[in-house]
C-alpha cells in the first residue's frame, strides 16, 4: 500500500464567535447578536481542506468568517496533505475522528488517492455524521475503483466544463436549503461539473448548463446517506465564488440544515 507521510500541520483554529460575547463595565454579560440564519447553540463544524489547485487558505476565511455572521457555528480546521494531488492524512486513523461534530465541511482535492480501505475509514464516519461537500470534494478519490465516497456525496463526477460566469437555475425551491435563494443567480468565475450520476438518495436543488452540449447538471444536491443529510455544491473553484455573498449564504443554510438545525 502506498502511503504519503506528511508532517502533519494541523490547524485547529476555533474561529469561536466567543468574542462576541462582550462583557459591559459592570461585568455583565451581554447576550449574543441574534443571527439571520440561526443563533441556538453553536454548531461544531470540522473544515477540512487541502490539496490541489485551490486557495484553500482563502477559502476556510472567507468561509468561516462569512458563516459566522450569519449563523452560529464554531469552526475547527484541518488542513493538511500538502497542495498535491494524491495525500492520506493522519486525521482518519482514529476511528472516532467525526466524534463530537454537528457536521463535516469537505473541501479538499486529491483526486489521486485511491485506496478503498483509507476512503472506507472516512464514509464509514458518515453514516452518522453529517457533511456539507464543496467543489473538489467531488473529484477527490476520483480514481479509486471504488464508489464509496460518491455514493456519500451522492454524484459522481470525473471531469468539468471550462471556467465561464455559469447562471444557476432553482430545481426545489421549497428546499430549506433553498430558502431565500435568487432565482438569477449567476456565478462568479468558475467550474461547471459534468455529473455523471446523481445518486438514488440524492435530489437536484440546482441545476446550470453546459456551454459546451447543453446538457443540464446539478450544481446544489442533497443526499441522504445512511438516514444522514449531506449538502453538496460543485461550485466553489475561485476566490471571486467565496467573496460572493450568494454563495456564502448558500454554505451557512446547508450547514444549518445538514446539522439539523
Ligand atoms: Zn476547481
Amino acid at each position: 500500500m502506498k502511503r504519503l507521510i506528511f508532517t502533519a500541520l494541523l490547524v485547529s483554529t476555533v474561529l469561536t464567535s466567543a468574542f462576541l460575547f462582550a462583557q459591559d463595565k459592570k461585568g455583565k454579560k451581554k447576550e449574543p447578536p441574534k443571527k439571520e440564519l440561526y443563533s441556538g447553540e453553536p454548531i461544531k463544524a470540522l473544515i477540512i481542506t487541502g490539496g490541489c489547485c485551490h486557495n484553500y487558505l482563502f477559502q476556510t476565511y472567507a468561509l468561516g468568517s462569512g458563516v459566522q455572521k450569519l449563523a452560529n457555528v464554531q469552526f475547527e480546521i484541518v488542513n493538511v496533505g500538502g497542495n498535491g494531488t494524491d495525500a492520506q492524512i493522519p486525521l482518519y486513523d482514529n476511528p472516532d475522528w467525526a466524534k463530537g461534530y454537528d457536521v463535516i465541511i469537505h473541501n479538499e482535492c486529491f483526486a489521486k488517492t485511491t485506496d478503498a480501505d483509507y476512503i472506507r475509514k472516512i464514509t464509514a464516519a458518515h453514516k452518522d455524521t453529517p457533511a456539507v461537500v464543496v467543489h473538489c470534494a467531488m473529484h477527490t478519490y476520483r480514481d479509486a475503483e471504488v464508489d464509496d465516497w460518491r455514493e456519500f456525496l451522492g454524484v459522481t463526477s470525473k471531469r468539468h466544463d471550462h471556467k465561464s460566469e455559469y447562471a444557476v437555475k432553482v430545481a426545489l425551491p421549497d428546499h430549506p436549503v433553498m430558502e431565500g435563494f435568487p432565482t438569477d443567480w449567476v456565478t462568479p468565475s468558475d467550474e461547471l461539473y459534468i455529473i455523471e450520476k446523481l445518486w438514488p438518495n440524492a435530489k437536484a436543488l440546482a441545476t446550470s448548463v453546459s456551454e459546451k452540449d447543453g446538457k443540464e447538471h446539478p450544481v446544489i444536491w442533497a443526499n441522504e446517506y445512511h438516514g444522514t443529510r449531506v449538502v453538496g455544491t460543485t461550485y466553489g473553484h475561485s476566490d471571486e465564488t467565496f467573496r460572493d455573498p450568494v454563495f456564502i449564504r448558500l454554505l451557512a443554510k446547508s450547514i444549518v440544515w445538514a446539522a439539523g438545525k
